[in-house]
């Protein structure tokens, strides 16, 4: 992948025990030699999401951090905070999933954390591809973001984006060449109804998840029948 020289860093994984997260978390034990993961508290529809992240790093022998943002949910009401909020998609608007600000805030606290761990890596799973109109998910923000960190803080930070350009098929393949294919099926969680695997399929983060493993389950099947 380009990134072998890395081997001596340290890294700091954005993690939320969802299906892109997780697969961020494989790639960086792949490309660097320490690797520590922080997850988000502000107050999630599910905590669970909490405890599932924890239960991944655990497992996978990786430190995790909690950090308390609930401010966040006080600040930026949205679906994914609030129980009386729908989730709904409205064509030309964020959906109401939508946290505002939340990677800015997200990767700012992860840098903060990172340059005390000694580190200067960190490592979200964010995409422009499919980004559902959140604009903190772009690839120029998160350029942006970086040159601030390093002026911030002195630092030279780099902020790694392996999914950047991946639609989900493309993210279901990276997971089966970091060898994590069926541990990112089975153990992540990205259901807005909190039902870890495969989900409640039905809601639209299932529907996204499922389309894409599908393309890629398929593009492999066709290219192992081809030979
Ligand atoms: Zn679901």
């Amino acid at each position: 992948m380009g990134y072998r020289m890395l081997k001596n860093e340290k890294a700091i994984v954005v993690f939320s025990g969802g299906q892109d997260s997780t697969t961020c978390l494989f790639w960086a034990l792949e490309n660097f030699k320490e690797v520590e993961t922080v997850t988000f508290n502000y107050n999630q529809r599910h905590s669970l999401e909490i405890e599932v992240a924890k239960k991944i790093a655990d497992e996978l022998n990786v430190k995790n951090t909690v950090l308390d943002m609930s401010l966040l949910n006080q600040l930026a009401p949205s679906a994914l905070t609030r129980d009386d909020i729908e989730i709904e998609e409205k064509d030309g608007e964020p959906p109401s999933t939508f946290v505002e600000g939340r990677n800015l805030l997200f990767l700012s606290f992860a840098a903060i954390y990172g340059k005390l761990a000694g580190a200067r890596h960190i490592i979200t799973g964010v995409c422009e591809t499919d980004f559902s109109g959140y604009p903190d998910c772009r690839d120029a923000f998160v350029k942006s973001l970086n040159v601030t960190l390093n002026l911030s803080m002195d630092h030279q930070f780099v902020l790694h984006t392996p999914l950047m350009w991946l639609d989900k098929a493309d993210t279901w393949k990276l997971a089966d060449e970091l060898g994590a294919l069926d541990f990112v099926r089975n153990k992540t969680l990205t259901c807005y109804n909190g039902i870890i695997a495969d989900g409640c399929g039905e809601c639209p983060a299932c529907v996204l998840r499922k389309r894409g493993l599908d393309a890629y389950l398929q593009e492999k099947n066709d290219r192992v029948e081809k030979g």
